[in-house]
């Protein structure tokens, strides 16, 4: 895992994003605070947590222990997400807050907290498995993100490659996470490239 992380920042990756799953809130397992935290002691890198569990109160304290430079959680997992956004802030590590929306999820349903994160995220898959396809229906809700928070990061995340960048970057978003089409790709510097381009071809500031 040190390995493939070091190997996509070395191929021109920003951050590391990093999905949390719990096999509750998504149907679907993946690793937790203690392999983040093995990961933070291989990486100087930018960890950006995505955080898909049920309860995510429980996590903010043990993720920033384990090294978390952002906490994305979901608007539908939690009864108290301005709670949840004092809780981040909170924390003894400085941590990045961001609010995320699955697609069956209405955009304004952020509208009341969109102030107080650092970053936005709009969901283009069904959370939960890798190597589905972009949702580009979703654009609407990155497009009117865009306009209410134009100096927010608004991120996209699932099935976002070369080929489907250019509808995320000219709807409005400014951070996409590349997972397959970097990860499965023959030269992951050139998925990352092409990927750098067409967003920095659309970026306002
Ligand atoms: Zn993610």
């Amino acid at each position: 895992m040190a390995d493939a992380a070091n190997e996509v920042v070395a191929a021109g990756a920003d951050q590391l994003h990093v999905d949390i799953m719990d096999g509750h809130f998504v149907p679907n397992l993946t690793w937790g605070p203690p392999v983040l935290k093995c990961l933070r002691a291989h990486t100087d890198a930018f960890l950006d947590c995505h955080v898909m569990v049920t309860n995510p109160e429980d996590y903010v304290d043990i993720m920033a222990d384990a090294g978390a430079d952002s906490f994305t959680f979901h608007i539908e997992s939690t009864k108290d997400p301005l709670g949840m956004i004092k809780k981040i802030r909170a924390a003894d590590r400085d941590m990045k807050v961001g609010m995320a929306i699955n697609p069956m999820t209405p955009v304004d349903s952020l509208f009341p907290y969109a102030d107080l994160c650092d970053i936005l995220l709009v969901m283009t898959v069904e959370p939960g498995f890798g190597g589905q396809s972009f949702m580009e229906e979703m654009m609407p809700k990155v497009r009117t993100l865009r306009e209410r928070y134009p100096e927010k990061n608004i991120q996209v995340d699932g099935g976002v490659s070369p080929n489907t960048v250019e509808v995320a970057a000219r709807a409005g978003a400014n951070m996409v996470v590349g997972g397959s089409s970097v990860f499965d790709a023959d030269d992951q510097a050139e998925a990352i490239f092409m990927m750098r381009e067409v967003l920095d071809l659309y970026r306002v500031s």
